[in-house]
């Protein structure tokens, strides 16, 4: 599902295609009654619709799509929500993201927004759990997230203070969006991997030098799989709808049974806080 590296490629590719466009027409399907929070989907297309793009953000896992007159479309992809643009003249020959039909990448549109360049963003999403707000104030979405990984202003203090306060397992806390923003499964995985620790072990018992080297492991993870353009081991896909490379270098995540690329040791699969969690019994203490 899309973390903060897949959300950031999305809103690189995005960015000049969208901004500085206007919204023309805004759509979300009926049978996406749950995408729209905090008002009717109706009202949403309406308020949408005319309004200029003026940038694109991100906050951990949120696309932030600034508008004009100061308001904020907040999109949030969770397990299987796509935003992938279609430039003039490549969409339907209705005009147009295809019709929500069972197959393909557009397959399962459940918005779509045409831009006054003629092009469209077509929202796409097979389970249905995505979720987009339009807010004047964007901390009513994101005001309880914790800091950006990759900011400057993230040192291994706060990492270490956010880890010191929790007796839960610390990969309950990376995953835990209040603490840290932008990781989810894969890459809580890979930088527990990365620094050696082991994903049960308790935030709190993290040693000073283990909380650094975790620090530098979930950053150096991140930039890894942003310069791979994401992972798709379902269903994620960039804005153009192609699939990103990074699943192809992931060192424990999905590979449960086969060896460590270190010690050659079989990647173990345990649960921790419900989630399914890999790692090298060897590597990671
Ligand atoms: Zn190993």
């Amino acid at each position: 599902m899309p973390e903060l590296p897949e959300v950031e490629t999305i809103r690189r590719d995005l960015t000049p295609r969208i901004a500085g466009r206007t919204v023309a027409e805004a759509w979300v399907s009926p049978n996406a009654p749950k995408l729209v929070q905090g008002e009717t989907a109706a009202a949403f297309c309406r308020r949408l619709a005319g309004r200029r793009i003026e940038e694109l953000g991100r906050r951990g896992k949120y696309l932030l799509i600034r508008l004009e007159g100061g308001l904020t479309w907040m999109v949030h992809l969770r397990m299987t929500g796509g935003l992938i643009h279609l430039p003039a003249g490549r969409h339907g020959a209705r005009g147009g993201c295809p019709e929500e039909r069972p197959k393909g990448p557009l397959g399962f549109l459940r918005a779509r927004f045409r831009l006054d360049d003629d092009s469209e963003l077509c929202y796409v999403d097979l389970r249905k759990l995505g979720t987009m707000w339009l807010v004047a104030d964007e901390s009513e979405v994101v005001g309880r997230l914790g800091p950006e990984p990759l900011s400057e202003a993230f040192r291994p203090e706060h990492l270490r203070a956010a880890l010191a306060k929790r007796s839960a397992p610390v990969k309950a806390v990376l995953m835990d969006q209040t603490a840290i923003a932008g990781i989810g499964n894969i890459y809580a995985d890979e930088a527990l991997f990365e620094a050696g620790i082991r994903p049960r072990k308790a935030a709190r018992r993290l040693s000073a030098k283990a909380a650094e080297r975790l620090h530098g492991a979930v950053r150096q993870v991140l930039e890894e799989a942003l310069d791979d353009r994401g992972s798709s081991f379902r269903d994620y896909v960039d804005a153009e709808g192609e699939q990103g490379m990074h699943q192809l270098r992931v060192k424990v995540f999905r590979r449960t049974g086969e060896p460590c690329y270190v010690c050659g040791t079989a990647i173990k699969r345990i649960k921790v806080g419900g989630r399914g969690t890999h790692y090298c019994s060897r590597c990671q203490r």
